[in-house]
């Protein structure tokens, strides 16, 4: 998607460590015109899948999924994160391990609100690992619900997520990035000429 790449070029910040950060449009401050444009991207990349729930992860995946919900027209739920003693009986519960925190966490949904006859769509800002995704399709399948496909809105292909969540499941990033340089701040994208 031009327009997102051009702003993560424009904008992006290489971080040590194989961080980018986008906070100025993406995760702290939000650009909800982009936001919109993402999310009828999404739904072009996903035309012809039927699709009834949007399922991310908080706190970033949250502001992208619900433009994207108003775009699909369809309830977003996001999968909240947890300590295990806070969590009641009535979930659906798994472990996934933080790329930027390095340490791992729960995360939880309430029965109620994924099961049998939902076909899911889930959403994130970004993949690194695909640890917060595979948690995520985790919960969809322990819940009986149907796993449609994943977004993901800026993909770090040097890393391993991408390879193991497209064979699970239709995945479409919006951007793909294939290198980055900390020292330059240079940033080349899979499908660059
Ligand atoms: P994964 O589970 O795929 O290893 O990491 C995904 C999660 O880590 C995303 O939900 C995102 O919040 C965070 N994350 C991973 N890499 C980056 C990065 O380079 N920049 C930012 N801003 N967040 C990242």
């Amino acid at each position: 998607m031009q327009l997102l790449k051009d702003r993560i070029r424009k904008d992006g910040k290489v971080k040590e460590g194989n961080v980018l950060k986008v906070d100025s449009f993406l995760n702290h401050q939000m650009d909800v015109k982009l936001f919109r444009e993402i999310g009828k991207e999404f739904k072009k990349r996903f035309e012809g899948e039927e699709i009834n729930k949007i399922l991310t992860i908080e706190a970033s995946g949250i502001g992208i999924a619900c433009i994207a919900a108003e775009v699909f027209d369809v309830p977003v739920v996001f999968a909240k994160k947890n300590q295990t003693k806070n969590i009641a009986g009535d979930v659906y519960t798994t472990k996934v391990e933080s790329f930027t925190h390095g340490r791992v966490y729960d995360i939880i949904v309430a029965k109620e609100f994924l099961g049998k006859g939902d076909k899911v769509l889930l959403i994130d800002d970004f993949m690194a690992n695909g640890k917060a995704l595979e948690g995520l399709a985790q919960l969809v399948e322990d819940s009986g619900a149907e796993l449609v496909g994943a977004g993901i809105v800026i993909e770090k292909g040097f890393q391993r997520g991408g390879d193991i969540l497209r064979k699970r499941t239709h995945l479409e990033s919006l951007a793909i990035i294939e290198s980055m340089d900390e020292k330059t701040g240079e940033i080349v994208f899979r499908d660059d000429e």
